[in-house]
């Protein structure tokens, strides 16, 4: 099987826009695909102001999808072309897909950057702005000024003008799933929560544009989103700093989202909001393998990514997908969590519903970590209802001991994961204390 690089680099070898003295695929400097969400970056020092650029773009996405449907891969979803000079400073960044053109990335156009006064935003505010979807590119794509890139662990993909714009925050950790509806927004909150619990300063971002739940998981829908000089001011709940996209569009209304508007939302989403220093960030990303972990690994430097997975074969099969999607975007998988691993009855007695021990061995199967599993709890999911997830961690109102025995073993194994990955990646060093 060739590699994504080289597909992609014979699908631009036959193409040389105007102005350019050399094939497309002599500029390639980087090139990644997953799931028809493709992403090149081309340094084309002849191509120096942005109409020839965009037309080349153009010209990339008609060859790129050529080669796509040719190779029996899926189609073509979106394309982010990045031009880049040598240095790999970001000159122009096209974002294209099907319809892309008629439909202009919109944005949520949180606030005016320049506000400098306080202002509360009702949902509705933001949901009007939401609506009046503009032909600009969303206000973040220009802010941030080019640095040096970080040397160490995952490193943006396509994105060198930006390593991190969350540089006050330690560990980043998406939490993403293969299939919906097997736990991850549950298991993101109470990884949240319970990192907290044991004195870390922690942020939970749903990024679950599709089907946001935080709203209802922590119980913040008496509360409204405020706006501080354009930036999303996280909500201050159970011990952790939370903001979610569902607080910023109608919560009756189907979330439907082109690739290249799915992009726009989310970046703003890292962008624009106000997190201060934090230990953990913990994003909990739509189920599936699109455009929003496309742009999560453009954009931001993670320290890793947790994958939640039943132990049924259907849900260990999209799991296995999107650790290699992650791997593909060069995202360390942490480890893996099997939710809903068995159910406890009142007789006391285990009962492995969905066949235990499945992603367990899942995750032995790939060479993954596993980081433990966690019962069909009924407290559980009444505390996620009500917007309670404090109460998971105390047996009296978690149904006994077993889930916060559970979701103590995870915390301690994650946090082990992320010491060593940050070894591994060259953000801390191995200490040995002898005395
Ligand atoms: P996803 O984010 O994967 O779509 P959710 O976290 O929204 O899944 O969970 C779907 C439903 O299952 C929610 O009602 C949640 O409360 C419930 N749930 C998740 N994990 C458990 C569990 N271990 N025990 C009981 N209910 C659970």
């Amino acid at each position: 099987m060739p590699d994504t690089k080289d597909i992609l680099r014979e699908a631009l070898a036959n193409l040389r826009p105007a102005g350019l003295d050399a094939p497309l695929a002599d500029c390639l400097v980087w090139a990644a695909e997953s799931d028809g969400f493709v992403s090149l970056k081309l340094c084309t020092p002849t191509l120096d102001t942005p109409e020839p650029r965009t037309e080349a773009a153009h010209a990339a996405r008609e060859a790129v999808a050529l080669t796509l449907a040719e190779v029996g891969s899926v189609p073509l979803r979106s394309l982010i072309v990045e031009f880049v000079d040598n240095a790999g400073t970001v000159l122009q960044t096209e974002r294209l897909g099907p319809g892309a053109s008629d439909n202009p990335d919109p944005t949520l156009r949180i606030a005016s950057a320049s506000a400098s006064t306080d202002h509360k935003k009702t949902s509705q505010d933001a949901d009007a702005e939401h609506r009046e979807a503009s032909d600009q590119a969303p206000a973040c794509a220009s802010s941030p000024q080019p640095t040096p890139s970080q040397p160490t662990g995952h490193q943006p993909i396509g994105g060198l003008s930006d390593p991190n714009p969350l540089d006050t925050i330690k560990h980043i950790i998406a939490v993403g799933a293969g299939k919906g509806g097997v736990g991850k927004s549950t298991i993101a909150v109470n990884l949240a929560v319970g990192l907290a619990k044991k004195g870390h300063a922690v942020g939970l971002l749903d990024g679950d544009i599709y089907g946001p739940s935080l709203p209802t998981m922590l119980g913040l829908d008496a509360l409204e989103q405020n706006v501080v000089a354009g930036k999303l001011q996280p909500h201050a709940v159970h011990g952790i700093k939370a903001i979610t996209i569902g607080k910023l569009v109608d919560p009756d209304k189907p979330l439907i989202w082109r690739g290249p508007m799915a992009h726009g939302a989310f970046k703003q989403l890292i962008e624009q909001s106000d997190w201060g220093e934090l230990d953990y960030l913990i994003i909990d990303l739509p189920p599936g393998t699109g455009d929003v972990c496309l742009t999560l690994a453009q954009t931001l430097q993670c320290t890793g990514a947790v994958i939640v997975c039943t132990p049924q074969k259907v849900a260990q099969d999209d799991a296995v997908r999107a650790a290699n999607m992650f791997t593909s975007l060069k995202i360390d998988v942490l480890g893996v969590i099997e939710n809903m691993s068995y159910f406890i009855g009142d007789d006391g007695k285990e009962y492995d519903i969905f066949g235990r021990g499945g992603a367990e061995m899942m995750a032995q199967r790939i060479g993954l970590p596993f980081l433990g599993c966690v019962p069909i709890n009924m407290a559980l999911r009444a505390n996620s209802d009500t917007g309670e997830p404090l109460k998971n961690f105390t047996p009296e109102t978690a149904g006994g001991e077993a889930l916060p025995a559970a979701i103590d073993k995870l915390i301690t194994t994650l946090d082990g994961q992320v010491a060593l990955a940050s070894i591994k990646q060259g953000a801390s060093k191995p200490t040995l204390s002898v005395s």
